[in-house]
This record gives C-alpha cells, sequence and structure tokens, in this order.
C-alpha cells in the first residue's frame, strides 16, 4: 500500500487495485444511504427521521473534515515535491501550457454541450415555468443591491449618490453588473494573495500553488544548502499520501453517513424528490449535459491524446468520482482524486501540479451548469428575450466564473451571479434552482473531478515527450 513516486512501474497499472474492493464497499454505502434516506422518512415521524439524520450527519462532517485537513498541506507538499523532481522549474513550460490548454479547451466545450442540451430540451419554456420566489432567497456573497436598497431606505438618499459616496456599491445599481473587465480583474487577484497564511486558513488554493511553485523553483537553484528542505518536503508529501490511504479505509462509512444525512435531511424536508418531480426538464438538461462530456467528450480527448481506454481510466479513478459526488467538493476529494490517479498509471510528476491545480480552476461540471442554469432562468423568466449575442454572453461568463468558483459545495451557486448578472437576468432569479442545486451539485464536482483526472493523464503525455528529447 505505498506509491512509489515515479517508479516506471507505477506507470500504467490500471486498476492495479490496491484498496481491494473499496470501489465496491463505496458503490454499496450510496446505495444504502440513499435507500436509507428515502425509506426512513415514509416509516418514522418527520421529527425522529431528521434526528437521526442530523446525528449520522455528524459522521459525514468528520469524514469531510478529515479530508479538508489534509488539503493544504497535501497542495503545497505535492506542488512544491513536484517541481522539485522535475529539478528545474522552467521543465514545466510545456506540461503548464498543455495543462492550462487542457483545462481551457475542456471548459469552453463543456459550456457548449450545456448550450446545445439546454437549447435542445428548453426546460422551463412551457410547463415547469414557476418564477422564482424572491422572499426565500439568500444572496450571499452579491449583495450589494439588496445594501443598497436597505441603505436608500434608511437615509433617504438616491442609490446612485450612495454609489458615488460608497463606490464600493457601485456594482448593485440596476444594469451596474460586474463586466468582463472586473471578473478578470478578480480571476487575475485571485493568483496572489498578500497574506499567505490568511489564505491556508481559507483554503484559498490558488495563491498557495504560486506560492509553492515559486518557492521550489527557487529551490532548485539553490543545490546542497537547501537539500534538508528539498527531502523534507518529499517527505512530507508521501506521509501525507500514507494518511490518505488510511483514511480511504473508513471512506465507506464516511460516504455512508454524507450521503445518507444529506439526502434523508433532503427527503424529509420536501426538497428530494419532490423538487425533482418539479424540475424534471431542468434536471435533465443538466444530467444530459455533464453525461455527455463526461462519457463522451473527456474520453474522446484522453484517448486521442493518450491512446488508453478512457473507460478503464474512469472504472481507477470511479472511487474519486463516488468521493466527489459524496463530498460536492472537488477540494475535498483532491487527496483521493491524487491517490486514485497514482494507482490508474497516472505518474506523480504530473498528479503532483496537474490535479492541486485542476481542482481548484478546472471545473468542466460547474461551467456546463451555470451556462444551462442562467437558459433555464431565462425560459421561466417572463419577457425575457434570450438572445443568440446574449447565449455567447453567458457562454464566455460561464467559463469565467467556473475558473473562479472556489472547490467547495454549491460554490457554483454563487459565481452563478456573474452569468446571471452580465445578461441582465436579476440575481434573485437564483431562487429557481436553490432547491435543487445541492444535487446537481454532486454531479458536476463528480464531472469536474473526472475532468482534472484526464487532464493529468494528458499533461502526462507531455513529460514524457520532453523527458526524450535532452
Ligand atoms: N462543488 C463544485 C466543486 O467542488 C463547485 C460547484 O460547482 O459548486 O467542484
Amino acid at each position: 500500500m505505498s506509491t512509489t513516486p515515479d517508479s516506471p512501474a507505477d506507470q500504467h497499472t490500471e486498476d492495479s487495485g490496491g484498496h481491494g474492493n473499496l470501489t465496491y464497499f463505496i458503490i454499496g454505502a450510496i446505495v444504502a444511504a440513499i435507500a436509507v434516506a428515502l425509506l426512513l422518512p415514509a416509516l418514522l415521524e418527520k421529527e425522529t427521521a431528521l434526528t437521526i439524520f442530523h446525528t449520522v450527519e455528524t459522521g459525514g462532517e468528520v469524514f469531510l473534515r478529515a479530508l479538508m485537513m489534509m488539503v493544504v498541506p497535501l497542495v503545497v507538499a505535492s506542488v512544491m515535491s513536484g517541481i522539485l523532481g522535475l529539478g528545474d522549474v522552467r521543465k514545466l513550460g510545456k506540461p503548464g501550457f498543455t495543462a492550462v490548454a487542457y483545462y481551457l479547451s475542456t471548459t469552453v466545450l463543456a459550456v457548449v454541450v450545456g448550450l446545445v442540451w439546454v437549447n435542445l430540451i428548453q426546460p422551463g419554456k412551457n410547463s415547469e415555468a414557476k418564477p422564482p420566489e424572491s422572499e426565500e432567497v439568500v444572496v450571499t456573497t452579491e449583495n450589494k443591491a439588496e445594501l443598497l436598497e436597505q441603505l436608500e431606505q434608511q437615509t433617504g438618499l438616491e442609490k446612485e449618490k450612495l454609489a458615488k459616496l460608497f463606490p464600493v456599491l457601485e456594482e448593485g445599481l440596476p444594469g451596474k453588473g460586474p463586466d468582463i473587465g472586473t471578473i478578470m480583474k478578480g480571476l487575475v487577484l485571485m493568483l496572489f494573495t498578500d497574506n499567505l497564511l490568511h489564505s491556508a486558513a481559507n483554503t484559498d488554493l490558488l495563491p498557495l500553488i504560486v506560492f509553492a511553485i515559486i518557492f521550489a523553483g527557487m529551490l532548485t537553484t539553490m543545490g546542497d544548502r537547501v537539500q534538508s528542505i528539498t527531502t523534507m518536503i518529499g517527505q512530507i508529501n508521501e506521509a501525507m499520501m500514507s494518511f490518505v490511504m488510511l483514511l480511504m479505509n473508513i471512506a465507506p462509512i464516511g460516504i455512508f453517513c454524507l450521503v445518507a444525512s444529506k439526502f434523508g435531511i433532503a427527503q424529509a424536508e420536501g426538497k428530494f424528490l419532490d423538487v425533482i418531480s418539479e424540475t424534471a426538464g431542468f434536471i435533465s438538461t443538466v444530467l444530459a449535459g455533464l453525461g455527455t462530456h463526461a462519457f463522451i467528450t473527456l474520453p474522446l480527448i484522453l484517448w486521442f491524446f493518450t491512446r488508453k481506454n478512457p473507460y478503464r481510466f474512469m472504472k481507477a479513478m470511479s472511487r474519486a468520482l463516488l468521493t466527489a459526488f459524496s463530498t460536492a467538493s472537488s477540494s475535498a476529494t483532491l487527496p483521493v482524486t491524487m491517490d486514485a490517479a497514482n494507482e490508474a498509471g497516472v505518474s506523480k510528476k504530473s498528479t503532483d501540479f496537474v490535479l492541486p491545480l485542476g481542482a481548484t480552476i478546472n471545473m468542466d461540471g460547474t461551467a456546463l451548469y451555470e451556462a444551462a442554469a442562467a437558459i433555464f432562468i431565462a425560459n421561466i423568466t417572463p419577457d425575457f428575450d434570450m438572445t443568440f449575442g446574449k447565449q455567447i454572453i453567458i457562454a464566455v461568463t460561464a467559463t469565467l466564473a467556473a475558473i473562479g468558483a472556489a472547490g467547495i459545495p454549491e460554490a457554483g451557486l454563487v459565481t452563478m451571479l456573474i452569468v446571471l448578472n452580465a445578461v441582465g437576468l436579476p440575481p434573485d432569479a437564483i431562487g429557481a434552482v436553490l432547491a435543487i442545486d445541492w444535487l446537481l451539485d454532486r454531479f458536476r464536482t463528480a464531472t469536474n473531478t473526472f475532468g482534472d483526472a484526464c487532464g493529468a493523464a494528458i499533461v502526462d503525455t507531455s513529460f514524457e515527450t520532453e523527458d526524450a528529447s535532452p
């Protein structure tokens, strides 16, 4: 049960099964959890069922926290040891370019797939038209419009004047949503932090990755003087991976608790089967889109570049995909993704930096979802005219919004406000997808994770070519 970095024997050992029947146990846990989630509320009183599910929730939370507590040290150690293993940060040039090109092109492809499906199915057009109930909406980050509204009432000053006094609130003015320039600025600034510890404390991975690349790159130029630090980073990385494997032993229990509690609470509160039937058109659109991307587009790309059997690769990655489904967080899943990808034959050279970066910025499922959801919302918004130009704006902003979304549950919902704003849809229209987001989030997170894994396998081939040319 150990990963030996970079040994050639490590390569092409798909399905070598270092975890025995773990995947089957995880599948069993998910099926059992969904059965319990559906049965208990039917058999017991609502309050009793909820009490049981809230108790079970603690077990899930423990597993989730155990995964999350590994993410920051694992990302820093793995990115650093990846660069140190290369021996020179400049060798990251071609793989780095391949990774970024892969992330961008697959995200755009995902958006296109989402747009094609949503235009075909047209969810919400006739049947399930149900304008959002704004009172129930909790707008989290983008509450500037709301603040302006409140201030206007409290001070009697007009919104425009208030926005001049408090420029930070300007985006809250009607029609003053963030433009592409503002979004791009935000994305660039996301790469850098003025306080590394603050970023670590918030699991803000992007600046940590940037720091790790620069720091390790510098170490590679310092030779023997930094030998102990270099060795130590490699050892921390290996120890962290062993920790992940240890945690995998309790994964089926953790996953059972996570899924049973989340689905059970939703079912007891009428937010599972009922909501599914209410928004069936939208759900099928998203699932058709995610399915097309995960089972056709990504496998084709993977096969084209690696000539690996994509479905065997998917099977080898299944424990990471199931963890992604259960946690709804690609960051929390990252330790499992790294472990599974190594076992699936992707070299540590590649997984060490492609997966942490991918878990942070490569979100195909999220991009697809945001594009499809925006059109669904437009369909149910009375008198909203969806032109081809607006669909292009949705495509661009959904790509950027997905890059900006964190790898945590329902992060896509927050960045979707950027997409809605860009085409002039009201932010509170998001209420239309709020009730079902927790469920669809799981499918898009699994798609995100599979996209990251395929990226690592593809970038791996660019290392091989580079090694071949001295
Ligand atoms: N939960 C997703 C992830 O972690 C992000 C999102 O789409 O909300 O990848």
